[in-house]
C-alpha cells in the first residue's frame, strides 16, 4: 500500500518545494480517496475534486490523482481553506476533508517530514460525509448548454450563463467582471 511518504519527490518536482502545505495535501488526498475506497495507483476516472485553496495544497491533489482543472472533476472554490471534498461520481459518496486548526509546525522546525510523521490521520482531519449537489451541466463530459451573450457576443457553455431582462448573458456583462477593460483603443480584435 502506498502512503504520503512514497510521493514526496514527485510532490516536491511538481510544486517547487517540500512544505507542510505538500505532505497535509498528500495526505489528505490520500485519506479522502481511502474514504471511497479507490486505489490512488489507478487512473481516478470516478472521482471527483472540490479543492477550497489554490495555495500549495490543491498542487499535491494533482500529485496523487493527476486530475486537472481542464478535465471538469477539479473545481476550486476559493474558500481559503486547508480543505478539500472527494465525490465518486459513480456512487454520489462524497467526504470532505479539512486541515484542524490546532497542528502545525513552528517556524523554526525544519524536519516537516518528522513532525508531521507524530500525528495519526485523526489528529490533523476533521472529516464530514457530504453530499454534493450537481447540475447535468457541472458533470463531466460535452456541454450541455451554450449560449451568445448579447451583449458582448462571446460565447458562454455549461450553463454559467444569467437571466437578464434580455435573456441570458454571461458573467461579466451582468456585473460579475473580475477585470475592467480599457478603453477601445488599447484592445485588439474584430469591431
Ligand atoms: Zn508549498
Ligand atoms: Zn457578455
Amino acid at each position: 500500500m502506498v502512503t504520503w511518504l512514497d510521493y514526496l519527490d514527485r510532490a516536491k518536482e511538481y510544486h517547487g518545494h517540500l512544505c507542510s502545505g505538500q505532505i497535509l495535501g498528500l495526505r489528505m488526498v490520500l485519506k479522502g480517496l481511502s474514504l471511497l475506497s479507490l486505489d490512488p495507483e489507478k487512473p481516478q476516472r470516478d472521482l471527483m475534486l472540490f479543492i477550497e485553496t489554490n495555495r500549495c495544497l490543491a498542487d499535491a491533489a494533482y500529485v496523487v490523482t493527476g486530475i486537472t482543472i481542464g478535465r471538469r472533476r477539479l473545481i476550486m472554490y476559493n474558500f481559503g481553506k486547508a480543505a478539500m471534498t472527494f465525490l465518486d461520481l459513480n456512487t454520489r459518496q462524497a467526504y470532505r476533508v479539512a486541515a484542524t486548526s490546532h497542528i502545525k509546525p513552528a517556524k523554526d522546525v525544519t524536519d516537516l517530514i518528522g513532525f508531521w510523521s507524530q500525528y495519526a490521520d485523526e489528529d490533523i482531519f476533521l472529516i464530514q460525509e457530504v453530499v454534493v449537489p450537481l447540475k447535468p451541466e457541472d458533470l463531466p463530459g460535452r456541454p450541455q448548454r451554450r449560449i451568445t451573450c448579447p451583449i458582448c457576443g462571446e460565447d458562454v457553455l455549461d450553463g454559467r450563463d444569467v437571466n437578464s431582462k434580455d435573456g441570458p448573458i454571461c458573467r461579466a456583462c451582468a456585473g460579475e467582471a473580475y477585470y475592467k477593460a480599457l478603453p477601445l483603443k488599447r484592445q485588439i480584435g474584430p469591431f
